[in-house]
């Protein structure tokens, strides 16, 4: 099985009219992420944020959980949050990793965006030996166009059977959603 970590980038990403910019970190955010990063055995949870402190604020949240009174009182919450860092960048998580040549970006998105990776592909990839594996998450309106061009994929976005014409996840959901895909028992 090949490791894989999820990034969550706050910057660059999309508003509503299409422009780019940096949005604010969401605690939400960062717990439930790092609690889906811990069940499926992801390596590194990577908060991603280019405002010094919107980092400290996350580093913060850590280490609330990590080393305050809260992680003495809830120890599930500690394992899961253990595995969160704070880079001011993609580029820096690529660096964290060994290098952009060392690893295998796959981004996320609602919209079709050309041609995407069906999630029994990815699934069946993830079972070999490779390359560490980052799979990038966005927020606001979605991960900007140049953060989908400099990945090796783009996931197939996640949508009902039914087609119900809508599938504008929370980035919660959506991370618990393609991680089970990945790396769920089946
Ligand atoms: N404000 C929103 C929130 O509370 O989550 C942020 C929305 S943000 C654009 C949602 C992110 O979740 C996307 O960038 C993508 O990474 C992922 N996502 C949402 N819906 C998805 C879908 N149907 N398929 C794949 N990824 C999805």
């Amino acid at each position: 099985l090949r490791e894989l970590s999820i990034a969550l980038v706050h910057y660059p990403v999309l508003d509503a009219s299409g422009a780019i910019v940096t949005t604010a970190i969401t605690n939400l955010d960062v717990h439930d992420l790092a609690r889906s990063a811990r069940t499926y055995g992801c390596a590194r949870y990577y908060v991603v944020h280019p405002i010094s402190a919107q980092r400290e604020l996350t580093l913060r949240i850590r280490e609330h959980w990590t080393s305050g009174s809260s992680g003495k009182r809830i120890p599930d919450r500690k394992e899961a949050l253990q595995r969160l860092e704070v880079t001011s960048s993609l580029d820096d998580v690529f660096k964290a990793m060994g290098g952009r040549d060392a690893i295998e970006v796959w981004v996320t998105a609602a919209r079709t965006l050309g041609s995407s990776m069906p999630f029994a592909e990815a699934r069946e990839r993830t079972q070999h030996e490779g390359k560490s594996l980052l799979v990038v998450f966005g927020t606001g309106w979605g991960l900007d166009r140049s953060v989908v061009d400099g990945a090796d994929a783009v996931l197939e976005p996640i949508r009902a059977a039914s087609g119900t014409g809508y599938n504008h996840l929370s980035v919660r959901g959506a991370c618990a959603i393609v991680l089970d895909r990945l790396l769920g028992a089946r």
